[in-house]
């Protein structure tokens, strides 16, 4: 009833503009969802996410649909996403880099985890449903419980250079491994910046048998 009448006074607004949805339109309007700054990047091992995640890891193929950036109306959607509870974001942008995907679909879709303390004080990772979107619409299967996230917010500065290099080799831990081995792997994440902790997660997940991992992103900040 509550929720009805907050419905009835504050209708819906476009996550990107603030400005009411219109009939037919869900979390962004019509206008933004045109305008949001798409990559158009095919799943491929040549776009610029590859190339530059190619120099930390042995990359199968990558895509992000959006670029990232303070300005651009993606950071709206991602802020969104993870720190306002708008956990349909993921899903509703995740159908979007189904049909690129599903040219080479991978064996088993895993989400980069969140340390479990920090997912139990946000209440969800928002990297799950995009993975979760993707796995049901590839036929792919969706594994959380694979890879688990072994540090807490490390605090690399404060660290002497030799225990920040331990310390990131120990950020990812692999369960049931039988799982992964000789596996196309598809790792997904929300943002994608330096690359850095997909990167770690795809070592540690070859590391332990994995055949060959992609990546996919909503959202990719080119240097
Ligand atoms: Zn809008």
């Amino acid at each position: 009833m509550i929720h009805f009448i907050r419905e009835l006074f504050f209708p819906e607004v476009c996550v990107v503009c603030n400005r009411p949805l219109s009939t037919g339109e869900k979390i962004i309007c019509r206008k933004c969802l045109y305008d949001l700054p798409l990559t158009h990047y095919e799943f491929d091992n040549k776009n610029a996410l590859a190339r530059q995640l190619q120099v930390r890891t042995k990359l199968h193929k990558a895509i992000a649909l959006m670029f990232y950036g303070k300005f651009l109306s993606s950071s709206k959607l991602i802020h969104a996403l993870k720190y306002k509870g708008r956990k349909e974001i993921g899903p509703l942008l995740a159908q979007y880099l189904t049909e690129p995907l599903s040219k080479d679909p991978p064996d088993i879709i895993i989400p980069i985890p969140l340390h479990p303390e920090k997912r139990k004080l946000r209440g969800y990772n928002q990297t799950e449903g995009i993975a979760q979107t993707l796995a049901n619409e590839l036929g792919s299967s969706y594994h959380n419980e694979i890879l688990i996230k072994t540090l807490h917010n490390p605090s690399q500065t404060k660290k002497k250079p030799l225990e920040r290099d331990r310390n990131v080799q120990k950020v990812f831990d692999v369960k049931n491994k039988n799982l992964i081995r000789n596996k196309h792997i598809l790792l997904v994440d929300d943002v994608i910046t330096t690359g850095s902790t997909i990167s770690h997660a795809a070592n540690e997940l070859y590391k332990h048998g994995a055949g060959k991992i992609s990546v996919a992103c909503l959202a990719f900040k080119k240097d």
